[in-house]
């Protein structure tokens, strides 16, 4: 089977890394083309992850980044749509909710290309987030929907998309976060900061509901500033822009750093003391390394993290900051975690799904 791959962001490079070694694993029955957009493009917030994770070099590389959602989509689905009118794969994989997912669906369903959608089904049911968008409109041109939980299901029976064209195979960042957890690597920057490991709260940002808003960005700052133990804040390049075009002041007990790959990020939430975040990814990853979580959003699209107790949704509000970010601190969530994400081995199902659908 030929199967074309499209990935373009920092988190699609780590979900992309677990399927394409299950693939490697097929011994050829499946061959994976890689289309990489450049919608992420700095050295570490893509090369980096090619290196450390032992993803496939690329067979395209667009170059397409830096524009406007319209401009980025566009200009994406019209290159994307010269490879596979020259390579006509089986099927096209995609991965999460950003505009290369979309671009990709887009321009293989209008071939008739099959589309396998890996992390379907997840809603925030807030269509003012753009990866709202993304995610629903890939969902329903996708003729494989790849779901990690329950909820994910759930989301899609309940838009009335076919049983037989969804298969829940857990979360491949959960297969990430296992297998790279041995491989953890800690930071040369890290002994140079005021922090003791286990004494500090990681952090990021980079929604766009938060960078695009100056006030909850303050407030957001504001309440990590309430910190009685220091923050690490590994900085998205958006984010860095947005805090200097804002003229944002940075409180001392926050130390920025540039964004870190992903070994370094799993070594910084397996040393923290807690993790206060607006990425979905991160969320997840508090979890599965067992960490309280602090969301700097209204809602979520992992529900069940705030059911369990293991995250508080704090929005951004200086004054629920402070209280989720000391309840966090002062409660160990129940220490018996329920396997809400799968068995750790997604990597494989998606392949064997594939497989039974070809
Ligand atoms: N991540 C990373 N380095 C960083 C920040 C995040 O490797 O400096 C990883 C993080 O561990 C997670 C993924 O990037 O696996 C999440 O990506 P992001 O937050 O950009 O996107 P989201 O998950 O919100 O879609």
């Amino acid at each position: 089977m030929n199967l074309t791959t499209v990935i373009g962001a920092r988190p699609q490079f780590i979900k992309a890394a677990v399927v394409s070694r299950a693939i490697a694993e097929t011994g050829g029955a499946i061959k994976e083309t890689i289309i990489h957009t450049g919608q992420h493009y700095d050295a570490n917030m893509s090369d980096v992850f090619f290196s450390e994770l032992d993803i496939p070099t690329p067979n395209y590389h667009l170059g397409i980044g830096g524009g406007t959602h319209g401009q980025n989509t566009g200009r994406m689905i019209e290159a994307i749509e010269q490879v596979l009118i020259s390579d006509r794969p089986d099927w096209l994989l995609v991965y999460g909710d950003t505009d290369s997912t979309l671009a990709g669906a887009l321009a293989a369903a209008k071939l008739h290309i099959k589309v396998a959608h890996v992390e379907a089904g997840l809603r925030s049911f807030n269509r003012r987030m753009p990866e709202e968008i993304n995610r629903i409109l890939t969902d329903h041109v996708s003729e494989l929907l790849l779901t990690p939980t329950d909820t994910a299901t759930r989301n899609l029976t309940q838009e009335g998309i076919a049983a037989g064209k969804i298969a829940q195979v857990g979360d491949v960042m959960y297969d990430a976060a296992l297998y790279y957890r041995q491989r953890a690597r800690k930071p040369e920057w890290f002994d140079t900061l005021p922090v003791q490991q286990e004494q500090f709260i990681l952090c990021t940002i980079h929604r766009a509901e938060n960078t695009d808003n100056d006030q909850r960005m303050r407030e957001i700052l504001a309440g990590l500033a309430t910190s009685p133990l220091p923050v690490v804040l590994p900085l998205h390049p958006r984010t860095r822009h947005v805090l200097a075009r804002a003229g944002l002041g940075i409180p001392e007990n926050i130390h920025l750093t540039d964004p870190v790959g992903y070994l370094e990020m799993v070594w910084l939430e397996t040393r923290c003391a807690a993790i206060a975040t607006d990425s979905g990814g991160v969320q997840k990853e508090a979890y599965f390394h067992q960490k309280p979580c602090i969301t700097l959003r209204n809602e979520t699209e992992w529900v069940e993290l705030v059911e369990t107790g293991w995250n508080t949704l704090a929005g951004a509000n200086e004054t629920t900051i402070q209280e989720a970010i000391s309840r966090a601190l002062n409660t160990t969530p129940g220490a018996n975690q329920t396997p809400l994400y799968g068995s750790g081995s997604a990597g494989q199902a998606v392949v064997e799904v594939l497989g039974k659908y070809c």
